[in-house]
């Protein structure tokens, strides 16, 4: 991984999840609430599970499926992939996902959960919040880092055609890395 830019590494990471950690922790610590944390698959796994071993209260864990990312971009169509399975009816939800770019998946995730299962309350949490790229009005009430530029990210989570989400450190793939993992994936279709 040579040459390429790191943008977290994982000390970085640790303490960006020990920060949103330590918020939540202020809020559910003295409260009756069992709140749900959804997380957002794929993405948000690594995050996800971090963030709830810092946590200090009791809490449900759940997840939800999205897709709206091919290659690089977001295609802006999204659809529900797999659905949650706890009953959050009445109930504090904290959606943790991974990254917030133009906002639409969230934005589509907020309504649907709000719609179909009435929670008490949803909190939206995430790990970067990409800010130059936002179509709605679509803000986080938690997030670790904040990105004012647009890079495409990969690892800890990102993908770039489901390749380097076990990568441990947040970074940009350089092109030469995009295209050795192009490689890969066209020899395995063969
Ligand atoms: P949005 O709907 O806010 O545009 O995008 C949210 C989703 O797009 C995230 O859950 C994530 O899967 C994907 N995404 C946005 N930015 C990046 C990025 O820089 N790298 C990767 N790998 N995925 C991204």
């Amino acid at each position: 991984m040579s040459a390429c830019e790191i943008v977290f590494t994982r000390e970085d990471i640790n303490s960006i999840v020990q920060r949103v950690a330590d918020k939540l922790n202020e809020e559910f610590s003295n409260s009756t609430s069992i709140p749900v944390f959804i997380g957002v698959l794929k993405g948000a796994l690594p995050f996800m599970m971090d963030l709830i071993k810092k946590c200090t209260f009791d809490l449900k864990t759940d997840f939800i499926q999205v897709t709206s990312y091919s290659g690089t971009s977001s295609t802006g169509v999204i659809h529900l992939k797999k659905d949650i399975s706890e009953d959050i009816r009445g109930k504090d939800v904290v959606i943790v996902e991974d990254i917030i770019d133009t906002g639409l998946t969230l934005n589509y995730l907020k309504q649907y959960i709000q719609l179909n299962y009435n929670p008490r309350s949803i909190k939206i949490v995430c790990l970067v919040d990409k800010k130059p790229l936002r179509k709605v009005n679509l803000q986080p009430d938690i997030s670790g880092a904040i990105i004012n530029q647009n890079k495409f990210l990969v690892g800890y989570g990102f993908d770039y055609n489901e390749l380097g989400r076990n990568i441990d450190y947040v970074f940009v793939p350089t092109k030469k890395q995009l295209i050795e993992w192009d490689k890969k994936l066209n020899l395995e279709k063969k």
